[in-house]
Order: C-alpha cells, then sequence, then structure tokens
C-alpha cells in the first residue's frame, strides 16, 4: 500500500492532533499517541539481525513531553516532529503516520475525558512551579 501524506493537518486542541487524507479518511488522536509511537531508536530499541543494541527507552513524564513544537516534512516520505522538552528524532514516514490515526482515533467521549485529564496535569505543573 502506497499511503500518501495527509491533504489537511491541524491542531483542534493544545493536545490534539487532526488529519485528513485525499482517499476520504480522517481522524482526532491525542498528541501523547504520536509520542508514545515516536520510532525514533532511542524510544523504540534498535535492534540489527537478532542482536539488541539499545533498549527502548520508557518515555520520562515531565512538562513539555507531549507538547509538539513543530511537524516538518522531510522530503516526500516523512514527517519529524519536534517536542517541547527537546525531543526531535522521530521520523514518521507517511504510512506510520496512517497507521497511528487509525490506531488511536478518539471520538467526542474521549475528547471530553482528555479535556479533565490535561486540565488536572496543567494544574499539578502549575502547582509545581509555585
Ligand atoms: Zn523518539
Amino acid at each position: 500500500m502506497n499511503v500518501k501524506n495527509p491533504i489537511k493537518i491541524n491542531r483542534p486542541k493544545p493536545y490534539l492532533l487532526f488529519a485528513e487524507w485525499a482517499d476520504g479518511f480522517s481522524a482526532t488522536i491525542a498528541l501523547e499517541s504520536l509520542r508514545r509511537e515516536c520510532p525514533c531508536a532511542e524510544c523504540t530499541g534498535e535492534a540489527i539481525g537478532n542482536r539488541v543494541y539499545s533498549v527502548a527507552q520508557n518515555i520520562k513524564i515531565e512538562p513539555g513531553v507531549f507538547d509538539l513544537i513543530a511537524l516538518k516534512p522531510i522530503g516526500q516520505y516523512a514527517l519529524s516532529a519536534e517536542w517541547k522538552n527537546g525531543h526531535s528524532t522521530g521520523l514518521y514516514t507517511w504510512e506510520k503516520f496512517r497507521l497511528i490515526f487509525e490506531k488511536y482515533s478518539v471520538n467526542e467521549e474521549d475528547i471530553s475525558n482528555f479535556e479533565v485529564k490535561y486540565k488536572k496535569e496543567s494544574k499539578k505543573i502549575q502547582l509545581k512551579v509555585m
């Protein structure tokens, strides 16, 4: 299957990402899902043949970890994501990007749950700062 780039990407809420493709598929996901699926060697662990050269790291939950700063197209085949905590080694091929949207697509109910969850988290972060 030759998956092409989305025709539209936007961010309806600070923690949500929406994308639409030319074949009519569209979905909204939490940015957290995109971050957790980061395909870079550091996040997934790197294996060459049967030997595993590095073990997947659990994502350290810290302020900004799920906060997306930029999505940049890399040539014709992929998208690079930069996160507020400085992580920017993830390259999502268009195929991977589409699979993430198919797998983690959220509905209205999920979105209102996120609203509660992310509001709580931002309160926590504020308290820490004080
Ligand atoms: Zn990564």
